[in-house]
């Protein structure tokens, strides 16, 4: 048996939409983006969905509608993927980075509070393996530090607080308080790369929620412009005919969905409930196997909320950073695919470069050293997920 760790669930029916694209003459974005947004939209419950290439876009077009740029601070985890914090240092923001709470994945919520000035135009909370945030907790914090905002745009003054911008790369499907994520953050992102749950190889979304005095459709219009040129018309309404004429608003950027991706992501979303269900499957068949071994694991499934069960994060209670990537090893020997997540974000040169250090980071430097994440996908058989359970207990020496 191998077993890899995060290959695509890909059917016949996402090659049939694929081909459909392909031959339809239409190949960027066009009707089958729109018709994607609309059902994203429908299943988060929405106002409305931007398709994009990728999270990191849709992240970096969040802040940029925002309106938030140099002099500005914005917090994140220092327990994520890059991608969480680079859109802040792309629009020229700077960036500030928080330790997680002993033994968890998300930010340490009192140094999130404390961190907070007059400058502060962003809180962006990260779901990590599809678990939604403490949004209650966020929510309460930016309430109680609305005296120290200084709002510079639009949507700034109507909110009247920091916005919290969610990083849901992995959380697409979960639920907080029976809402879905994207419609419980003020903004969200959303990845629908490759390894992620739900996929168009590349690509991804921002929703929101209303704002009270803010029109839904302009903020998707300006979406529209920042991700294609900043030209008041699309491909697909410049091709009617004698509608050649159009204008530049501003020199923006290019991270616009295509048709083909698209194709992808319908097909993938008439599935989706589906795949949830095979993953809380899945979950549940390593909670029962490892319940009486020395790890610590995640619960994806409270009354509070339901995860997309993205990732199966496990902490080897009391092992280094030594015995950890022995693991590996050992599990990959027998054709077992793990991984880690995560390298915390100062471990990065990119970060060290940009002043950060670990030795700032205790909480998130020990979520990481023992950490292993086991394979959890789609293409899983229950046999398969046996053999991991397997492998996994006697590489740890408990069988
Ligand atoms: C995958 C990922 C992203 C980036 O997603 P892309 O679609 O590749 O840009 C952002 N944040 C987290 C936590 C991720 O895992």
């Amino acid at each position: 048996m191998k077993i890899n760790f995060s290959p695509p669930d890909i059917t016949e029916l996402e090659i049939n939409e694929v081909v459909e694209a392909l031959k339809s003459g239409w190949i960027t974005t066009g009707p089958r983006t729109k018709e994607l947004e609309r059902r994203i939209a429908t299943y988060l419950g929405t106002p409305k969905a931007v398709c994009l290439n990728s999270a990191t876009a849709a992240l970096e077009m969040i802040l940029r509608v925002l309106g938030v740029g140099p002099g500005d601070e914005v917090i994140t985890s220092a327990y994520s993927y890059t991608a969480s914090a680079s859109p802040v240092v792309h629009v020229g923001a700077k960036l500030v980075l928080i330790d997680t709470a002993p033994n968890s994945y998300e930010m340490d919520y009192d140094q999130v509070a404390a961190a907070i000035t007059d400058k502060t135009k962003a809180i962006i909370p990260v779901d990590i393996g599809g678990v939604p945030c403490d949004y209650d907790r966020l929510f309460s914090i930016v309430n109680d530090a609305k005296h120290l905002f200084k709002p510079s745009n639009d949507i700034q003054r109507a909110l009247g607080r920091i916005p919290i911008v969610a990083d849901c790369a992995h959380s697409f499907g979960a639920t907080y308080k029976n809402l879905h994520t994207g419609n419980v953050a003020d903004f969200s992102s959303f990845s629908f790369h490759a390894v992620k749950n739900f996929t168009t190889a590349e690509g991804g979304a921002a929703t929101w929620k209303h704002i009270e005095g803010i029109d839904d459709e302009a903020i998707y219009k300006e979406f529209q412009l920042l991700s294609l040129h900043g030209q008041d018309k699309d491909a697909l309404a410049k091709t009617k005919i004698g509608a050649w004429e159009y204008d530049i608003k501003g020199t923006y950027y290019k991270c616009n969905m295509t048709d083909i991706m698209a194709a992808i992501g319908l097909a993938q979303l008439e599935r989706y409930p589906k795949l949830l269900k095979r993953r809380q499957e899945i979950i549940k068949r390593y909670d029962e196997a490892l319940k009486d071994c020395p790890v610590s694991i995640v619960e994806h499934y409270t009354d509070e909320h339901m995860s997309s069960g993205h990732l199966y994060l496990v902490r080897l209670n009391d092992a280094t950073m030594e015995q950890r990537n022995e693991l590996i090893e050992r599990m990959a020997e027998k054709d077992v695919a793990t991984n880690v997540h995560y390298k915390p974000i100062p471990m990065h040169t990119a970060y060290k470069n940009l002043g950060f250090s670990i030795d700032d980071y205790p909480n998130a430097y020990n979520q990481f050293k023992n950490e292993i994440t086991l394979p959890l996908h789609t293409n899983l058989t229950d046999e398969e997920v046996d053999y991991v359970i397997h492998t996994f207990k006697e590489c740890l020496g408990v069988l």
